[in-house]
């Protein structure tokens, strides 16, 4: 069922099923001018036992990144290396893939994700930066009220942020109900990152924003960012314009989560799947 319905729709969002099927897709980006963002796909893991398994495949796709010569880093849910059962489950098993990278000369990307989560992993994250490791970078969603004092609290420490409004379904209690004020906040939170000493990844599709960075930036200590599949025809635009682009790019079986994200974000995408599904 899964296999059939990647292959009706979630194809055109997800880099494949398996590792195997992800390394000519990401070779292809990369002869296209873009850097990728790897990530498997998976969260929510709530056995201890599997998210050894988690770690395995991480690390084989680490390894193979290098092997291969690929621009790429790996991207990760610390719910999908446990933090859902015990925090230090999955401090122990980032810091097992950040010490993997650093290994390799490669970096590691935390997503965030639910709200009920962003305490522990910026806890995660500043718990490895204070040990003395660089290669990591976390993310900072717009549409928390919580942002505006979190990214301050970074800022000094020189992060490798990544931005981005935020994917998840989230009460008034506690992020901006509409999208005009996650949309200034985003562009407010833009200006301040790249005004610190740190890195900025400007991950969104929403061309003022992207055009807001570009003129706001003094330095080029940034990246724009967006997901596979998600406005081609301008990821390749600001390629041929010069910028730096990463293409965010998940692969494996469990894509459902993942698919459902993209569907919400943008009505027609839901016409599209169907479209898929009625040809297929
Ligand atoms: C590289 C990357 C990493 C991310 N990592 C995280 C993360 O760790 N945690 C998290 O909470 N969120 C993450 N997100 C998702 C993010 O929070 C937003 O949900 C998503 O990017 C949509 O918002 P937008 O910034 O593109 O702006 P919007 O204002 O929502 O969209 C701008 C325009 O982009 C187009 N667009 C946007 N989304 C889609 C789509 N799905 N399909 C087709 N067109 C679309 C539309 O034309 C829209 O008008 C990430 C996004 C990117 C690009």
């Amino acid at each position: 069922m899964q296999a059939r319905g990647l292959r009706l729709g979630a194809g055109r969002f997800v880099a494949g099923e398996t590792l195997d099927e992800f390394v000519p897709i990401a070779r292809g980006l990369n002869a296209r001018g873009f850097a990728l963002a790897a990530a498997i796909l998976g969260e929510g893991v709530s056995e201890r036992a599997q998210t050894r398994g988690v770690v395995a495949e991480l690390r084989a796709l680490q390894s193979r990144i290098a092997a291969e010569g690929l621009r790429a880093n790996v991207a990760l849910k610390l719910t999908h290396l446990g933090l859902a059962i015990d925090e230090s489950l999955a401090a122990e098993n980032l810091r097992e893939l950040v010490e993997h990278a650093e290994s390799l000369g490669a970096f590691v990307r935390i997503d965030m994700e639910e709200s009920q989560y962003v305490d522990a992993t910026l806890r995660i994250y500043c718990g490895l930066r204070a040990d003395g490791k660089s290669n990591l970078g976390v993310v900072l969603q717009a549409y928390l009220y919580r942002t505006s004092s979190d990214l301050a609290e970074l800022l000094p420490h020189e992060p490798n942020l990544r931005l981005v409004k935020g994917a998840y379904l989230e009460p008034p209690s506690l992020a901006y109900p509409k999208k005009a004020d996650v949309d200034a906040q985003y562009k407010a939170l833009i200006e301040r990152a790249l005004a610190g000493a740190g890195f900025t990844a400007i991950a969104t599709h929403d061309e003022d924003a992207i055009r807001h960075a570009i003129a706001v930036a003094t330095h080029r200590r940034f990246e724009f960012q967006m997901l596979y599949g998600v406005r081609p025809a301008l990821q390749a635009r600001l390629v041929a314009e010069g910028y730096p682009v990463r293409i965010a790019a998940p692969f494996g079986r469990s894509w459902f989560p993942y698919l459902m994200r993209r569907l919400a974000e943008r009505p027609a995408n839901v016409a599209f799947v169907l479209r898929s599904l009625l040809k297929g």
